[in-house]
């Protein structure tokens, strides 16, 4: 499965090596899950491991005039080939468009990198009921090459990330089986999972691993995690 951690704005450059080095040496010992980690801009460097380090944004572009981006200049010094796109907080928070993201999309999977792609809906197309969330979540797949090989997508209900809310289990069985006719690629489920549902979630068909947030800042949930997944053995 794969297990990963979106650390967003938080650690420092020395607490982030540390926390790599505390997972590095529990997934090395005898964990067979894909392990993603996905730290603060400043705090990218070389992680020479199992663990697959990625970044949270960068700009399309190898280089250039785009104040407070990164590209891939950047990424290249520290052998980075995994970014997230499309995550909640970029779209709605920082306003980035679908128009943007596909333009990011295509210019990282020309590269080739290992793309995990957020979609999920905001609280008011929830409540609007089923057909109309399901018709938002497809303008986000708009523009997305759905059979990319090293696409990972990531289901995350806007309304459900930092808030400790989730959907019922059977809700998010029944929206990953939806979504996986859009898409074959590995579905990972994301939003307020943490080391008391974890196990629940992972065992459920079609979730292919979980996407996680604020339970990931303590580098021993995040790993208890991991050894849920490996025990399910999916
Ligand atoms: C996220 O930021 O992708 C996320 C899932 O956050 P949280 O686990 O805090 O809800």
């Amino acid at each position: 499965m794969i297990i990963a951690a979106n650390l967003k704005t938080n650690l420092t450059r020395k607490q982030t090596a540390e926390y790599i080095a505390e997972l590095e040496n529990y997934v090395s010992n005898g964990s067979t899950q894909e392990v993603l980690v996905f730290p603060a801009m400043s705090s990218l460097d070389s992680y020479d491991g199992k663990v697959i380090v990625g970044a949270q944004n960068a700009y399309p572009t190898q280089n250039g005039a785009f104040t407070g981006e990164i590209g891939t200049e950047q990424l290249d010094e520290f052998g980075i080939k995994t970014i997230l796109i499309g995550h909640s907080e970029r779209r709605h928070v920082l306003g980035e468009t679908q128009e943007e993201l596909v333009k990011k999309f295509n210019f990282y999977k020309e590269l080739g990198y290992k793309i995990v792609y957020c979609i999920g809906e905001p609280l008011e197309k929830r409540e609007a009921g089923k057909e109309e969330m399901m018709k938002y979540i497809s303008t986000q797949y708009k523009g997305i090459d759905t059979s990319y090989e090293n696409l990972i997508i990531a289901y995350e209900p806007v309304w459900a990330i930092g808030t400790g809310l989730t959907p019922t289990l059977e809700d998010i069985e029944n929206i990953h089986t939806d979504l996986k006719e859009k898409s074959t690629a590995p579905l990972l489920y994301g939003g307020s999972v943490k080391v008391t549902n974890a196990q629940e979630v992972l065992a459920l068909k079609n979730v292919d691993g979980i996407l996680v947030g604020s339970a990931a800042l303590y580098v021993e949930h995040f790993c208890t995690m991991i050894g849920y997944a490996q025990k399910l053995q999916k």
